[in-house]
């Protein structure tokens, strides 16, 4: 019910800023490749955007996803929201507890538990964030 939902809200953008862009890494014009189905986790469960837009540069084999910046997603699955609420989960008991108890309980969410671990571990690279 909560995926159409996402699908309405980003509908007109799918990240497509044109036959090329800037690769972030290297600068250099980046072309469209096409696109692809993007998946990720919000608080609202699971929400996949159709066909969003994918770029490519060969000379530094970097690829890039411009609604992975629009969502604030990065290279992850997770929003900021959901990440942040699992990190939480994963600080108060173990990971399995956190999996399989706390995250469906507090949000309906329901991640696996190695998913859970390389959040909170992450989460502990960033001082500050908690
Ligand atoms: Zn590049």
């Amino acid at each position: 019910m909560l995926a159409p939902l996402g699908k309405r809200l980003l509908k007109h953008t799918r990240g497509y800023q044109g036959s090329s862009v800037s690769c972030p890494s290297c600068q250099r014009p980046s072309k469209f490749q096409g696109s692809r189905d993007k998946k990720f986790i919000s608080l609202l469960g699971e929400i996949v955007i159709e066909d969003s837009a994918y770029y490519h540069w060969p000379a530094c084999h970097t690829g890039h996803v411009p609604i992975d910046a629009a969502l604030a997603l990065a290279a992850r699955r997770l929003t900021p929201a959901a990440e942040e609420l699992t990190t939480l989960a994963g600080t108060v008991g173990s990971f399995a507890v956190a999996a399989e108890k706390l995250l469906p309980k507090m949000a309906g969410l329901g991640l696996g538990e190695s998913t859970l671990e390389r959040a909170t571990e992450a989460a502990d690279e960033r001082p500050g964030q908690l």
